[in-house]
């Protein structure tokens, strides 16, 4: 990664972390996930409102380091409007990115988010970092239990 890509990731991140989006606690959602990430005393709160097998909302509150909030705040912005089948392929580029088993080129699907690539060689840091993710992919398993096919 050269340095100038490296500058753009880390104020993507900076950006995220000093003004999460989405970032507010949310009444009427069909689903609430908690995120607890204890090793680095990240504790967040994901909110999902789903309708029609799409999530219509969508936001956080808590409290973590940069590179968890950052990822939830990109989560957020990525994944409202998005199907249950557009979130999950999200999830799984993320992953893949995270753990450095991308295959082929998903740069056009992650966008922003290969911001958080630079975390994959610090396992510590890689769980900040798909904290948000495997929460949403709790939430979105949860709700379809409780609603079943109408989501
Ligand atoms: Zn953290």
């Amino acid at each position: 990664m050269n340095a100038e890509l490296r500058d753009l990731y880390q104020e993507i991140i900076i950006d995220h972390n000093n003004n999460p989006r989405n970032f507010r606690a949310m009444a009427d959602a069909s689903i609430q996930v908690e995120a607890d990430n204890p090793l680095c005393g990240d504790s967040y709160r994901l909110y999902l409102k789903l309708a029609q097998g799409r999530i219509v909302d969508i936001s956080f509150q808590g409290s973590g380091c940069a590179i968890s909030k950052a990822s939830l705040s990109m989560l957020g912005e990525r994944l409202r409007g998005a199907s249950r089948v557009q979130a999950l392929a999200l999830f799984e580029a993320v992953h893949a990115l995270l753990t450095g088993e991308t295959q082929g080129d998903s740069s056009a699907l992650l966008g922003e988010l290969e911001a958080l690539a630079g975390v994959r060689h610090y396992p510590m840091r890689v769980k900040c970092a798909s904290l948000g993710w495997h929460a949403l992919k709790q939430g979105l398993a949860a709700s379809a239990r409780e609603i079943g096919d109408r989501v």
